[in-house]
């Protein structure tokens, strides 16, 4: 590709181009971003490089002769600087040569199906106060089909979008002008909170959880004490100067106001385990590149809970966890599962038999639960080893949301206790844990997961009312007062026609609609439709609350 553009472009300066995850990228110097037309030229000068057929060839040279070919390529020469060594390599194909590590390919014409995908600009080394590149985005596979499914994939995507569907069923906005990464929810992306909420409260209620409320500043010192300022400050919001003398910081983590809450008495081992859970709103200063809808942002509320336990409970309290966790992802129809488990990291604290333990129980309730998982070796946090769960989307993507993270730091800096059995005073090991992850970036991918079809149990509106004509308004009004005591139900009283009515509830992805004309009324029965499956035929009221509620209890 970067041959292609200088063969096109020869004014243009070179960046770097390294293969990432998904295809590969060049970093190019312009002053104007690619039109679409020309990524299309480029396409076609690449296709003439792979027929052209060049050798690729490695040449070793020293960095003096480095910078002789370089000097008309300043991002190019910078790199070079940086590099450590006297010797550095090139590759050559055709009148092209390029300052890399290698490998490649043997031959130009190796190279079989590719697609340019996409522009976007980026600052030279991520640093905003550098020249701006124009990166061009591409892909390549070995066979056509797999490019097809890969271009098929992209556009599904694309279609699923969060940004794209949050605005069009109206579920939320971000307004980047009063700050950016920070979510407004709408009433139906709100309605959708709350019930994902209310199940949270619910089922945690139920399994041993006690929930909690903490605020949203404190001052500083409680940062300083937790280390947050000294390890976590790039990501925390400037702190904020009162004039009583005191400065408060935004809290990026619950963590230490949970320790508050369990400082607040003296603890006794007949206490714990003590199981505290929050849905706590905490802000953390992403840098702008990284923001992206609600999936990644500034201020989002955490599904947290923090776990206070002897060692000995470890094992048993962590099993429970992924009971739980696997019974929430179940929840919302995620059932695909990637696990790892993330051992001791170079920099740790605690002792290394205490981190044995915990791994011990970590790999244990893995085992007992019958649980496939990955080890991540030296990924754990500075405090503890942890698991965490990545669930598979219906387009086999990704997410990392579930995470427990088991600590003995915290505890130990905030020096907290419980009274054994023996009358002595002991430290118990915290569990920090998220399901979810956040309700936010949780909310985004279910966004993408069902296409914004929700399940009947979240949709926002359950069923409409779609009166035939206007003379059936009063009807239909009565109707909605019966359907409303049991479900969220809308009604289109609009002069329009059926047909039009139908549309626009399909396109508002309410899960069921309700037709009602002559016909239903002297029958005493109603016309259901189901959204994307069409007509489901004549039940009575009871019938049709029968059905939903079947559905919403199984959470269909
Ligand atoms: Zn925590």
């Amino acid at each position: 590709m970067a041959q292609a553009v200088k063969r096109l472009f020869p004014d243009v300066k070179l960046g770097i181009g390294p293969a990432i995850d998904k295809g590969f990228y060049y970093d190019f110097y312009r002053k104007e971003p690619f039109t679409p037309e020309e990524l299309e030229m480029i396409e076609e000068e690449m296709k003439r490089i792979i027929r052209e057929n060049y050798k690729i060839e490695r040449i070793e040279m020293s960095k003096e002769e480095a910078k002789e070919i370089l000097k008309n390529e300043p991002f190019k020469l910078e790199i070079l600087n940086d590099i450590k060594g006297d010797i550095v390599s090139f590759y050559k194909q055709g009148e092209f040569i390029d300052l890399c590590e290698g490998p490649h390919l043997n031959f130009t014409g190796e190279v079989k199906f590719f697609k340019l995908l996409s522009v976007s600009s980026s600052y030279w080394k991520g640093d905003e106060k550098r020249e701006s590149m124009q990166r061009i985005y591409g892909i390549s596979f070995e066979t056509e089909e797999e490019l097809r499914n890969y271009l098929r994939f992209i556009e599904e995507a694309k279609e699923r979008d969060h940004r794209i569907l949050g605005k069009k069923l109206d579920l939320f906005s971000i307004h980047p002008e009063y700050g950016p990464g920070l979510v407004f929810w709408h009433p139906k992306g709100a309605i959708i909170r709350k019930i994902i909420e209310d199940f949270w409260k619910d089922i945690h209620l139920k399994n041993g959880y006690e929930i909690v409320y903490t605020p949203h500043i404190a001052d500083i010192s409680l940062w300083e004490k937790s280390g947050h300022l000294s390890f976590y400050s790039e990501y925390m919001f400037p702190k904020m100067e009162m004039d009583e003398n005191r400065a408060y910081q935004l809290k990026p983590m619950n963590c230490p106001f949970h320790i508050q809450i369990y400082t607040s008495k003296l603890r006794s081992y007949k206490e714990l385990p003590i199981r505290w859970a929050e849905l706590g709103t905490v802000y953390r200063y992403e840098k702008p590149g990284v923001l992206h809808g609600i999936l990644r942002v500034r201020g989002f509320t955490q599904d947290d809970a923090h776990i206070f336990c002897t060692l000995e409970q470890l094992e048993e309290e962590i099993c429970k966890i992924i009971d739980l966790v696997y019974f929430f992802l179940k929840s919302f129809g995620f059932t695909e599962y990637r696990v790892f488990l993330s051992t001791r990291p170079e920099n740790f604290v605690g002792t290394i038999e205490n981190w044995e333990k915990a791994t011990k129980a970590l790999e244990n309730a893995l085992k007992i639960k019958n649980i496939n998982y990955e080890i991540d070796p030296g990924e754990g946090v500075f405090y503890g080893p942890k698991i965490d769960i990545k669930i598979k989307d219906c387009l086999e993507r990704e997410w990392q949301c579930s995470t427990i993270q088991i600590d003995f730091n915290i505890p130990e800096k905030f020096d907290i206790k419980y009274i054994d059995k023996d009358g002595q005073f002991k430290t118990p090991i915290m569990i920090h844990r998220a399901i979810l992850g956040s309700l936010e970036r949780f909310f985004g991918i279910l966004i993408e997961h069902y296409k914004g079809n929700f399940p009947l149990w979240l949709a926002p509106e359950q069923i409409r009312i779609l009166p035939l004509t206007d003379k059936y308004n009063d009807f239909c009004q009565d109707l909605k007062k019966k359907f409303e005591t049991k479900f969220r139900v809308g009604i289109d009283l609009r002069s329009e026609k059926i047909n039009k009515k139908i549309r626009d509830a399909e396109e508002d992805k309410v899960p069921y609609m309700v037709i009602v004309g002559e016909k239903e009324i002297k029958e005493n029965k109603l016309s259901l439709r189901k959204h994307t499956k069409g007509m489901l035929g004549f039940f009575t009221l009871e019938e049709i609350e029968k059905k939903l509620n079947f559905e919403i209890e199984n959470k269909m």
